[in-house]
């Protein structure tokens, strides 16, 4: 996709901070993270969202929760972490290249949601 601006960081035409690559997957860090440890890890297919994921992604979307602890622990997150997947508009998804944020540190993360 070639204004996909997760593609362009996979094709190395913008910078991120990598943390992983493979044949598969690339885990970078966020551009404005919102706790100390704050990755995201894509599939390097270019796939807009998780409601667009098929029986096809099942080993790649395994694949990628299966890297999961790993990443985490090398970030330090030692005792916990958070993994969010925002899909779609109601899901307040902003880059529609499907990604996994992984948030940590050595604080509690606050309680997710609120309905008031
Ligand atoms: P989402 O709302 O789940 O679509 O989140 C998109 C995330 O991508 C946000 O946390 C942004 O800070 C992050 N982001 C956007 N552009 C970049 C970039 N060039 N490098 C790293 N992270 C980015
Ligand atoms: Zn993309």
């Amino acid at each position: 996709m070639n204004n996909c601006i997760f593609c362009k960081i996979v094709r190395d035409e913008i910078p991120a901070k990598k943390i992983h690559e493979d044949d598969d997957i690339i885990a970078f860090n966020d551009i404005n993270p919102a706790a100390p440890v704050h990755i995201l890890l894509i599939p390097k297919q270019h796939i807009a969202s998780l409601s667009e994921t098929e029986e096809l992604h099942r080993d790649l979307l395994g694949k990628m929760l299966l890297s999961i602890p790993k990443l985490a622990r090398d970030q330090g997150c030692t005792d916990g972490y958070r993994t969010i997947i925002n899909t779609g508009h109601v899901g307040g998804q902003e880059v529609f290249h499907l990604h996994i944020h992984i948030i940590g540190g050595k604080e509690r993360l606050p309680a997710m949601i609120h309905q008031s």
